[in-house]
């Protein structure tokens, strides 16, 4: 087996005991295979040990891949921050953006999604740390600007996306993943097709499955460590 069959195999088991540890039905929680930094090489492997949904955080570099792995019927996310000079692009490209905070871009989105194409999948990004520097709305913007998205028509949003700030402190790490969970209820009374939690990284994937998580974004445990950026 290679050592990303390996790493798949793992990953999926610690998911499983974290479903089973919550009392949740495994199928409600799926891997996004975070392949920034990594070759399309690297990408098909995980392509053969079952993962089909891929997320990338530059928009050139997630265009290559996308471009060199035509033939096999991926499903690509944008995870990373989105400019809106770059808006076109990932419009075009993609099939999902995680990284939605702003009521401008999403309109942009939408106007540039093509006709071809089914409408753009999104998720609103929520700054639940309140981390001064980190991209995302507010908890008190997150529904009206939810509303707002949900009425433009070629986007279809499903839900929210949150990077809780890295603690070691798990208990308050814990506190943080309820709270985004508890804001995509709230959301969810007002929006009933959200269907998304996008949470939860290799670090803290069992915390966020205990807390409602449906969309683990998984880079590390699957891929071994990224290169550091020189
Ligand atoms: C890189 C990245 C991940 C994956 O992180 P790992 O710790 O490698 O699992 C998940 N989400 C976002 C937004 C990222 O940028």
């Amino acid at each position: 087996m290679t050592r990303i069959a390996e790493n798949v195999q793992k990953v999926r088991a610690q998911i499983l005991a974290a479903c089973q540890a919550a009392g949740r039905d495994p199928r409600e929680v799926q891997i996004l295979a975070v392949s920034k930094t990594r070759t399309h090489e690297e990408v098909r492997e995980a392509f053969g040990t079952g993962l089909r949904a891929f997320g990338e955080n530059y928009v050139q570099e997630g265009i290559e891949k996308i471009q060199a792995l035509q033939d096999l019927p991926l499903e690509w996310h944008f995870i990373g921050p989105l400019q809106s000079n770059k808006s076109r692009l990932v419009a075009e490209h993609f099939d999902w953006v995680h990284s939605l905070d702003r009521l401008k871009i999403a309109e942009r989105l939408s106007a540039q999604r093509p006709e071809h194409l089914a409408p753009l999948n999104v998720c609103l990004q929520v700054n639940i740390s309140h981390e001064a520097s980190k991209s995302g709305c507010s908890e008190q913007e997150a529904l009206d600007l939810a509303r707002s998205i949900a009425t433009l028509p070629r986007l279809r949003l499903r839900g929210l996306m949150v990077i809780p700030a890295p603690t070691q402190d798990a208990a308050a790490q814990q506190a943080i993943l309820a709270q985004a969970r508890q804001l995509f209820q709230q959301l969810k009374q007002h929006l009933p097709a959200l269907d998304t939690l996008s949470m939860g990284m290799s670090d803290d994937l069992e915390a966020a499955v205990a807390e409602g998580s449906t969309l683990l974004r998984i880079g590390t445990a699957l891929f071994g460590p990224r290169p550091s950026k020189p």
